[in-house]
């Protein structure tokens, strides 16, 4: 048994993990205030975890960040405070088991391949931002030092809107498939026509939040769905370029937005296939994301039990992947 954690802007999941199952999952708010009041935060979690669920053998975790796979250290995070901090070497220290971190749509990928049974497969999570990950042979990508695969900053625009992730990029696919960009354009958009239905949203705040964008596309406000066109047309270039480079055999949409899915899905898919290479598209299926609120919890511990396997054996025993499948 392993555990998997799940740190997030709002909070902190942890679950007992085996196979694609979660069990004794418990969440706490996240501590943001410091480094080491969001490490005792999460600590306090996971021994809760523990006394119901007694000792694993690793623990994995995911969170909102940048990280060197092998050391574990944080580069950078978002919205927690986390950089330069060797988050692997502290939780193992506190914990006296083997720790893995890995970014959080790298896990949530993880767990995506493992619940449909698919080795190929890229994951896009939708949500402030917009997190990627890339299953290659069933096992997660990473690059040379485990800072890719950030699919999100893939540019798709030379000239677009900067990006709005940390990062000195303008037309990612972040600047425009992402909630954070969901809510400029919506905003711009309303305030430019203060006569609208859209600008009658607006947030005491002078905003327009993406879920009022959302209400208003649903309602059919012509302008709110000429901005869900356009966010969907930009994600199905981006799923094009993917399905071009990765060949996966299935691409998955998950992420918080993946909720207002009926306002882009099918236009996204439409606008891929129009794009990607025929050879390749006619053996790729896109689709929502299966894997529910505690995919994360699972895509973390199975990286645990993964990297466990993968130390004992210098090769990941096939026959572990299947039953983790199953
Ligand atoms: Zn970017």
């Amino acid at each position: 048994m392993v555990l998997g954690v799940d740190v997030g802007g709002t909070k902190v999941a942890v679950a007992a993990v085996e196979g694609v199952t979660a069990t004794h999952a418990a969440e706490h708010p996240t501590v943001t205030v410091s480094t080491d009041a969001l490490l005792d935060g999460v600590e306090h979690v996971v021994r809760g975890v523990i006394a119901e669920a007694g000792d694993p053998d690793a623990i994995g975790v995911g969170v909102p960040s940048q990280i060197e796979f092998e050391t574990g250290r944080v580069e950078t995070s978002v919205n927690i405070p986390l950089t330069g901090v060797p988050l692997r070497e502290e939780l193992s220290r506190r914990f006296g088991i083997p720790v893995f971190v890995d970014n959080d749509a790298n896990c949530a990928a993880l767990a995506e391949a493992h619940i449909v049974g698919e080795t190929h497969l890229v994951m896009l999570t939708l949500g402030t931002g917009v997190g990627g990950g890339a299953v290659i042979d069933g096992r997660t990508f990473r690059g040379a030092h485990g800072l890719g695969a950030e699919l999100g900053h893939m540019a798709i625009n030379p000239d677009g809107p900067p990006c709005p992730g940390n990062c000195p990029n303008r037309g990612c696919l972040e600047a425009y498939c992402s909630g954070q960009a969901l809510e400029r354009d919506a905003t711009e958009l309303a305030t430019d026509k203060p006569d609208s239905a859209l600008a009658g949203r607006l947030g005491p705040d002078g905003k327009l939040s993406g879920r009022e964008l959302v209400a208003a596309a649903e309602a059919g406000d012509p302008d709110a769905l000429l901005l869900m066109e356009n966010f969907a047309r930009m994600l199905g270039i981006g799923i094009a370029n993917y399905v071009n480079v990765f060949e996966p055999s299935r691409l998955a949409i998950g992420g918080g937005l993946s909720r207002a899915s009926h306002l882009f899905f099918d236009r996204a898919v439409q606008e891929a296939g129009a794009r990607a290479l025929p050879a390749l598209w006619k053996r790729v299926s896109v689709a929502l994301a299966e894997g529910g609120a505690d995919a994360g919890v699972i895509g973390a511990g199975l990286l645990a039990a993964m990297e466990l396997a993968h130390g004992r054996d210098t090769e990941l025993p096939k026959a572990t992947t299947t039953e983790g499948i199953e």
